[in-house]
């Protein structure tokens, strides 16, 4: 085969910064910090911070492919650690601080992180862990020396002050782009949570890829909120494509309720946000008590779980255009965009309401397919279920150290399971009708039924039970236990739900219990949860 005669660049994500730095030098990075005020940056002033972070880690000591951890709030410090530490080599590691305990200590552990970035918001939680974290830990708390904590447990350096006196530029290492960049663990598990490991390229080509697909919400000058936590697979991505096609990027910090949106998004006439829809729900519920939307506000992007015609419909009448988009922390994450396709915005608008509610089409080099229970192929059609399998240059290849999850995930011919039932039509939308994981995502976080149920039945009360998903207003979802009691007068209910309130964090305790004498079974002789959905799928929990 003749070869093309074309230079090969790797594709790094230094490469985006210095690109935004100088083509789009004037556009900011606005925060509102968690000292409480609002911060500044273009891009040009982030270049000479991020370099001075680089130079600061490698006097650290950071070497190649270490892993530097991080927990933070969106805000510039935590995109300074996106682009300084896989600028230079190491692996940007973003920790879910909604997590269990047990699980931060668990991925901290299983990352061999060595140093953690940390808020000071979040100084107490760790040092309640300390004893359990690896004892050649280092801790720097992003803030200034006037915020700093005394913490004599965590003897925590000041990350202003590590910045200080370094060279605001850095010789970027041309790395192989294949280089680990981040690390991103996902708990849309059962056990312990899984790590996905990103590569320069695989970060690039995402970015490129959402770039051209949400072209309506991105574009040059234009002001992009990530509700969306830097914490949950990169913000989606933000931090990547928004200095790509030059948007400023406004980052709420901790303020993720509705007042707090307002306020930040009316002050910057933000045009779009993107998060999951309890966030919208809560922004939703200020702007009609407002009576009217954030100056400048046009455009929203929402996943995670799915949108509600309701939601739609209350935006719309804002003045405000929802997209719908599905994902996942394994695909980096963006697998679709629910654009409507061109002309179809002129038709009638029960298709448009209809098409608005499926999960849209894949993004560029995202494929998809379905396949039945016995590994068969499902047809194309837009009516017959299959679970979804996707694989393109932003999906994993396999878990990070976990060779028994990366075996049940992948398939023989190199696809990911996503664990999503799902139809496809002939010109690829996706429309969600089921999830074969058994969990509960819960205002975007998740839930795993078997962890819940497993507690449960470790009370003596407890025959048989299990946890299904019910939908709920403003969460999407919140857990219901169902329990065959040993003897329905005597169950202590409140026991039960403190019991489980000892292992996990108190949103995953499950809203209400209901007694039953018998749980569905499926033809394997499985408890059968689709039954049981089905069952309780009106089933009111209490407020
Ligand atoms: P995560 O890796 O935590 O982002 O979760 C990914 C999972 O969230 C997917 O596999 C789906 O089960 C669910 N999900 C994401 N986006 C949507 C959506 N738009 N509609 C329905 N479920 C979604």
């Amino acid at each position: 085969m003749m070869q093309g005669m074309m230079m090969h660049r790797p594709l790094l994500i230094s490469d985006i910064l210095e690109f935004a730095a100088s083509a789009y030098s004037e556009q900011e990075i606005i925060s509102r910090r968690v000292e409480g005020d609002i911060h500044r940056a273009t891009y040009a002033q982030t270049r000479g911070r991020v370099s001075q972070l680089s130079h600061a880690l490698v006097e650290l000591g950071v070497g190649p492919s270490d892993r530097v951890a991080t927990l933070a709030w969106n805000g510039y410090r935590h995109f300074e650690l996106y682009y300084g530490v896989s600028g230079m080599g190491a692996v940007c590691h973003t920790i879910n601080p909604r997590l269990p305990a047990e699980q931060i200590e668990y991925i901290i552990s299983h990352a061999e992180d060595t140093i953690l970035f940390l808020e000071f918001t979040f100084v107490d939680m760790i040092e309640k862990l300390k004893d359990r974290l690896p004892s050649n830990l280092r801790y720097v708390v992003m803030t200034d020396e006037a915020h700093m904590p005394s913490s004599t447990t965590l003897s925590p350096l000041c990350y202003e002050t590590l910045l200080e006196g370094h060279p605001t530029t850095f010789d970027w290492p041309e790395l192989d782009e294949n280089t680990a960049a981040s690390l991103c663990y996902t708990s849309g598990t059962t056990g312990n949570p899984k790590g996905a490991l990103y590569s320069h390229r695989s970060t690039v080509l995402h970015a490129m890829s959402a770039a051209l697909s949400f072209m309506n919400a991105l574009g040059e000058g234009r002001k992009i909120l990530p509700a969306v936590p830097l914490f949950h697979v990169n913000a989606w991505g933000l931090p990547y494509t928004c200095p790509l096609v030059g948007a400023s990027l406004v980052m709420p910090g901790p303020g993720l309720d509705g007042d707090s949106l307002f306020e930040l998004m009316d002050a910057e006439s933000v045009y779009s946000m993107w998060g999951v829809p309890t966030v919208f729900q809560g922004l939703l519920a200020t702007i009609q008590e407002k009576g009217r939307a954030p100056d400048g506000f046009c455009d929203a992007v929402i996943g995670g779980s799915a949108v509600t015609q309701s939601l739609i419909d209350a935006y719309r009448e804002n003045g405000v255009e929802i997209c719908h988009a599905w994902g996942m922390t394994e695909l980096s994450p963006l697998g679709t965009q629910g654009n409507l396709p061109a002309g179809m915005a002129s038709g009638p608008k029960a298709e448009c309401d209809a098409f608005k509610l499926t999960q849209g089409r894949r993004l560029f080099s995202v494929q998809m397919k379905l396949v039945d229970d016995n590994g068969a192929a499902v047809a194309h059609d837009g009516v017959s279920p299959g679970e979804l399998y996707v694989r393109g240059n932003s999906t994993i290849s396999q878990y990070y150290q976990n060779d028994a999850a990366t075996a049940s995930a992948i398939d023989a011919d190199g696809w990911f399971g996503t664990g999503d039932v799902a139809t496809l039509d002939a010109r690829g939308c996706l429309t969600i009708t089921d999830r074969a994981k058994d969990l509960i995502k819960s205002g975007g976080e998740w839930i795993s039924s078997l962890d819940i149920e497993n507690i449960a039945m470790s009370h003596p009360d407890v025959r048989q039970c299990a946890v299904i998903a019910v939908p709920h207003e403003k969460w999407g979802e919140r857990p219901l236990l169902i329990v065959v009691p040993e003897a329905e007068s005597t169950a202590d209910l409140a026991g039960i739900l403190a019991l489980i309130g000892k292992h996990v964090s108190s949103w995953q305790v499950p809203d209400d219990i209901v007694l039953t004498d018998r749980l569905p079974l499926a033809p394997t002789g499985k408890i059968s949860k689709k039954d049981l959905r089905e069952i309780y799928a009106d089933y009111v929990l209490p407020q």
